[in-house]
């Protein structure tokens, strides 16, 4: 089932996320629509405050063709996706990269944010299972900006103030192209 993704502006953005104590059924169900939703908009990661959640749950599904380099796709070889993580948690981070970022509730537009290069991402999957990743370059990138969704975070929050309204002015021009 497609669901509907909130919108700059939207309060829901601005939860913050409530832990799963299990994952049961309609957990899981819940995360094959943000997964099915994502694909059909095109994104490569949704949050469960994008669609007007508030559990503790984001799904990532990053082509490998996002990432930079053979070596970043080597080393994020061993994260199988589509990820569909429960209570993540960041346990660390090193490192620094500077990127193009978007987000489908900031639609037509995006920026360059920096974030950490390298993260150790735990959460518990689909099965309920505990279980821990590594990943570098765009995969990385993906986990932090959607750990900052369930924090009430949204990317453009990282920017400076000017950047901000820049990047705020050109998604309304380019919302408004499209209604046309
Ligand atoms: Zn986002």
């Amino acid at each position: 089932m497609i669901l509907d993704i909130e919108k700059w502006g939207s309060e829901k953005l601005r939860a913050k996320a409530v832990p799963v104590p299990f994952v049961t059924d309609e957990l899981r169900a819940l995360a094959g629509d943000m997964l099915e939703t994502m694909y059909k908009a095109k994104g490569v990661g949704l949050a469960a405050e994008q669609v007007g959640r508030t559990e503790a749950l984001f799904v990532i599904d990053v082509p490998e063709s996002c990432e930079d380099d053979d070596e970043t796709r080597a080393f994020n070889a061993n994260v199988k996706q589509p990820l569909v993580c429960f209570n993540p948690q960041i346990l660390s981070t090193s490192g620094e990269q500077d990127g193009r970022e978007g987000c489908l509730s900031v639609p037509n537009c995006g920026a360059d944010v920096t974030r950490a290069a390298e993260v150790t991402l735990q959460y518990v999957d689909a099965s309920g299972v505990p279980q821990i990743a590594r990943a570098r370059g765009f995969l990385a990138r993906a986990m932090q900006h959607e750990y900052d969704h369930l924090d009430g975070v949204l990317y453009v929050d990282h920017l400076d103030d000017k950047t901000r309204e820049k990047v705020l002015a050109k998604m309304a021009k380019n919302a408004k192209k499209k209604k046309r």
